[in-house]
């Protein structure tokens, strides 16, 4: 007999928990409480330029496994641009464009002289660059949980230029926090799965198309061909708990009892609201940050490569998508605050 199992949210996580087991011969049945699938990674047709955007640019990188393996499983890896070897295209404030890319050398060689290379700072910083990268297995994980990576940076004798043209834009890229702000512990755990695995574990890996050609029609009819079901605008309301077992899954539309497993796939926030008093889920003291992205549309687009970081910008990263620009404002929340004016 096979096992059912519902999964609660249609965004990476949810679609992906739903693919696996599909594949595997559970019988899926995936609930999303909005009308389309994605969550925070979806696209949408702007209707005023008939343009596909995406809510916001999603890179990944070699060193996502378990989301490229989800790619993989639902054929959606043709959708994918890899890199032939780490690339990054910086831009300074003069305009001048420096690169931070892999040589042909063998891994790690070929990252580390790279750095060796990085026009944007001095050769003494780069020296200190490197010390840190060639440190990076050693780190404790114990000491860096207790600073932030701004103090860790000092304490690796990181000046102000290298701070402003690589660890800004690379921490405020993975972190989408203020390095005064961010933890040093996560931050080394980034850098290691990046620079430490290999030379595919550190090329940078872009959507083809929007989000939703991109991953989210693959996985519903990778999903629906393995006997799942898709709900969409059916938000979970409630679940009743039996001693420790769930019993019903409450959601707007229907109340579903007949299942083996419930999968939460869905964020903290959204939990919080379905145990509203609090009552199973301690909640942590967590916030946010948001991620600001401006899309320009272009008559002509003189750019040649895929994406650029800016030193010394508000902006922090530009992707070029042939039709328009996606500029991208990490760790935003001073300027979403701001009045549209
Ligand atoms: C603008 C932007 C840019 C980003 N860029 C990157 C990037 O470059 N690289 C990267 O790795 N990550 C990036 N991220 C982060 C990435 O998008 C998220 O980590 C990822 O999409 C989270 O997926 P998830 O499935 O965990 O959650 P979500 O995407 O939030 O999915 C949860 C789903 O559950 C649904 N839901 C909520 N409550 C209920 C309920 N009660 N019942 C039923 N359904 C419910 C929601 O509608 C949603 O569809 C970015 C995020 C944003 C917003």
């Amino acid at each position: 007999m096979k096992k059912k199992c519902i999964v609660i949210g249609g965004g990476f996580a949810g679609l992906s928990s739903a693919a696996f087991l599909s594949s595997i011969g559970y019988i899926v049945q995936l609930l999303e409480a909005s009308p389309k699938l994605g969550g925070r990674a979806y696209s949408f047709l702007d209707n005023k330029t008939n343009t596909v955007l995406d809510n916001g640019q999603h890179i990944l990188m070699g060193c996502y496994k378990e989301t490229l393996n989800f790619l993989k499983l639902i054929g959606a890896e043709k959708n994918l641009l890899f890199q032939d070897k780490l690339e990054i295209n910086f831009i300074k404030e003069n305009y001048q464009l420096v690169p931070l890319k892999s040589i042909p050398l063998f891994y790690p060689l070929n990252l580390l002289f790279g750095m060796l290379l990085f026009k944007a700072v001095s050769f003494a910083n780069r020296l200190k660059l490197l010390k840190v990268f060639l440190k990076l297995p050693f780190y404790s994980t114990k000491r860096l949980s207790r600073m932030t990576v701004y103090d860790w940076l000092v304490k690796e004798k990181q000046d102000e230029q290298v701070m402003e043209a690589f660890w800004k834009i690379l921490a405020i890229g993975a972190l989408n926090t203020n390095i005064k702000n961010a933890s040093a512990k996560m931050f080394v755990d980034i850098l290691k799965e990046i620079f430490l695995n290999g030379n595919f574990a550190a090329k940078i890996i872009l959507p083809k198309y929007g989000l939703s050609k991109t991953y989210c029609e693959p996985a519903k009819s990778f999903i629906e061909q393995n006997g799942g079901n898709i709900n969409l605008s059916s938000q979970v309301t409630e679940l009743v708990i039996n001693d420790t077992k769930i019993e019903k899954v409450v959601t707007t539309e229907k109340v579903y009892d007949d299942f083996d497993y419930v999968i939460s796939a869905i964020p903290h926030f959204a939990l919080e609201k379905i145990f509203a008093d609090g009552s199973i889920i301690d909640n942590p003291e967590l916030s946010y940050s948001s991620i600001l992205n401006i899309h320009i549309g272009l008559r002509e687009n003189p750019l040649t490569k895929n994406f650029y970081g800016l030193i010394g910008s508000p902006v922090h990263w530009i992707f070029n998508k042939g039709t328009h620009l996606n500029l991208v404002i990490s760790d935003a929340d001073d300027l979403i605050k701001k009045d549209d004016e």
